[in-house]
Order: C-alpha cells, then structure tokens, then sequence
C-alpha cells in the first residue's frame, strides 16, 4: 500500500521534542513552538473549485476540534473554527492575514496537504492549507481505492494549523503518513492531550 508521508513548513522554529510528565508517562504528541491566542477565531475561506461536498468534508474535519465535549470533555476548545462561505482563487501560499484552503497540482512525488503557517510575537497569525490535486480525493462514507479520504487528511492539517507537530503514536491523527483508503475523522486521545498541552 503506497504511502503519503505528510509534512509541515513554518516560518521560524518548527517544533520542539517531546516531553516526559510526571516523570512517569512519556506522550506521542509533539507541539510548535507557537500556536494561536487562546479564544480566537480561525475564520477561513475555501477555494472556489472545492465542491460541495468537499466543503462539507472540510466542515466535517474542523467540527473535531470546534465540539468541547468530545473525549469525556477532556477537550477545552481554544480556537473556534468558521468557515466565512466566501471563496478564493488562491493557488500558492500568500501571506495576507486571511486563512485559505486552496487546491494546486503540486505533483505525485509530494504530500498529499501541506499547511503553511505564519507567526508573529510568539503567536500565529494565519495558516493556508494546500491540497495536493495529483491525488484523488473522496468525500464518500466509503474511502474508494486508490483515493485519499479529505475529512481525514483535512483533520490532520486543522491539526497543524492549530499548533500540533507530528506523533509517534500510530493511532493519532498527527502520525505522519495515510495510506489510501484510510479513514479516521476523529481525533485520538493522543491529539487531544496535544491539543490540551499547548500553553494556550
Ligand atoms: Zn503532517
């Protein structure tokens, strides 16, 4: 099964290794050295040649980290998503202060999504997301052969825009390669310790 390995640009330091707590239990999740102010929003818009239902993919993705009960209510909501339902005709990365999740032919040989953030002061500013369109991508329930699941991937990246590196815990959605076909349109506890470690 052919593998995507998925990776990560930044402005500035990258990530930072991971940490022991309690000097008993080692965690998987890694975290960016810089990550959004607590109690904003990531308001985004989506390219105007993403279909309906990969806006509703998309939608699917980012109610994960909008939803605060999730996991037990082990999960403290810092960053609320909104999509602004206003489109763009983005192809490459722009720094502009506006969050854009575009589509661009970026070739086979590489990742399936990158997500691209800035950082000012500490904090981050914007993130774009690009979609890789030499791969297929599905929104169906059912993940066809050959083809990438976009609420997966798309979880993965919300993921990175938010502040988290990549685990080695096989079960995260931040482990870094998907197979095709593969689904997980939930996040594991892994990512929500992650998610609940950032020094919002
Ligand atoms: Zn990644």
């Amino acid at each position: 099964m052919k593998q995507k390995k998925l990776f990560f640009i930044s402005i500035g330091i990258i990530s930072v290794t991971s940490l022991m707590i309690g000097g008993l239990t080692a965690h998987a999740y890694n975290l960016f050295s810089n990550h959004w102010k607590a109690s904003t929003n990531f308001n985004y818009s989506v390219g105007s040649d993403i279909s309906a239902a990969g806006v509703t993919s998309i939608t699917i993705a980012d109610n994960q980290y909008n939803n605060p009960g999730w996991y037990n209510n082990a999960f403290t909501r810092k960053v609320y998503f909104q999509n602004l339902n206003s489109s763009n005709s983005i192809k490459a990365y722009t720094q502009n202060y506006k969050n854009e999740i575009f589509k661009t032919n970026y070739g086979t040989g590489e990742s399936l999504m990158v997500t691209q953030r800035w950082n000012s002061g500490g904090n981050t500013v914007e993130a774009d997301v690009l979609i890789n369109t030499s791969y297929y991508w599905s929104n169906e329930s059912v993940c066809p052969p050959g083809n990438y699941d976009l609420s997966t991937v798309m979880l993965h990246e919300f993921g990175h825009v938010l502040g988290l590196d990549h685990s080695e815990n096989t079960k995260a959605i931040m482990r870094p390669t998907f197979k095709a076909t593969e689904m997980q349109r939930t996040l594991d506890k892994d990512d929500i310790n992650g998610y609940n470690a950032i020094n919002w």
